[in-house]
């Protein structure tokens, strides 16, 4: 009730908490550089997540704010310590396979087996009740759209890999007009939740919020696509690498464009990260329900 006119105030509508996720990978794992660096020869690469990690956790408890942290396998199952460090601050896990293979490039039955794997060991450094999922490159393309079933038979219950380049809003397997999250009915069981990766609002094509695009833009951009999703009451999923925290990591002799999309920016990216983190509310994506 308003004290000076005596009438009803309007309700306000709840403000939109946006997902914060973090795919957890070393700066050699990334696909840009898979033509420089065999996988075979990981081991022999300084490895430096630790340093983006250690950072993101302390900037997230400064804003009391609680992520999904997306885990690959192959990275738990040498560093346990940094990936219970996790665990222990409270933040979700989920899994980002074992490898970093793109979905497409793989049969069902070598997905199956690489996220049992991989589940194996984020359990065993005690991460309990894993929900989520996402692929490498948001690599769940059409022709692996088979993958949601092996998740969903594998326990999890939403997945964050469906790329605006694949499945253009608005058309199937999209059910809604926009990036929030959706139900993806799959044959014979539960549905399943879907997490997309955003696009700029009008401009279906384009992704924004997250890694690259969140490095390349300007801030500006990205803080006005995410208030006029909100604004509509649409949550963004936003995206974001350890590596993506380490200006001073070595240097590839990879090919132009992917040496400048994976190096852009990075000197300032701790800033604006940390300015998006002012901006904006997030929660894990295993605490949505659907509302
Ligand atoms: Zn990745």
């Amino acid at each position: 009730m308003n004290r000076q006119t005596g009438t009803a105030t309007p309700a306000r509508p709840a403000p939109v908490v946006n997902f914060l996720s973090i795919d957890v990978e070393d700066y050699f794992q990334v696909e840009g550089f898979d033509q420089v660096v065999r996988e075979a020869d990981w081991e022999r690469h300084e490895p430096r997540f630790h340093l983006g990690l250690e950072w993101l956790l302390q900037v997230l408890d400064s804003v009391r704010i609680k992520a999904t942290f997306f885990v690959l396998g192959w990275l738990a199952e040498r560093h346990p310590q940094e990936i219970r460090e996790i665990i222990r601050k409270g933040h979700e896990i989920g899994v980002h396979g074992y490898y970093h293979r793109r979905i497409d490039t793989q049969t069902p039955e070598s997905f199956a087996a690489e996220l049992r794997r991989a589940l194996e060991v984020l359990r065993g450094l005690g991460a309990a009740g894993i929900r989520g999922h996402r692929a490498p490159s948001f690599s769940i393309t059409p022709a692996a759209a088979w993958a949601w079933s092996i998740l969903r038979d594998g326990g999890l219950s939403y997945d964050a890999s469906l790329s605006v380049r694949h499945f253009p809003a608005g058309r199937e397997p999209w059910t809604r007009p926009d990036p929030g999250p959706q139900r993806l009915q799959l044959s014979g069981g539960e549905p399943f939740l879907v997490f997309p990766q955003a696009y700029l609002p009008g401009l279906a094509r384009f992704p924004f919020a997250g890694g690259g695009f969140f490095r390349l833009y300007p801030y500006a951009l990205t803080r006005w696509g995410i208030r006029a999703w909100n604004r509509r009451g649409v949550p963004v999923t936003v995206y974001v690498h350890p590596w993506e925290f380490d200006p001073d990591q070595p240097r590839f002799p990879a090919p132009a464009l992917r040496r400048w999309k994976h190096y852009v920016n990075l000197e300032t990216n701790r800033e604006k990260f940390a300015q998006l983190l002012q901006d904006f509310s997030f929660r894990p994506l295993g605490s949505y329900h659907e509302e």
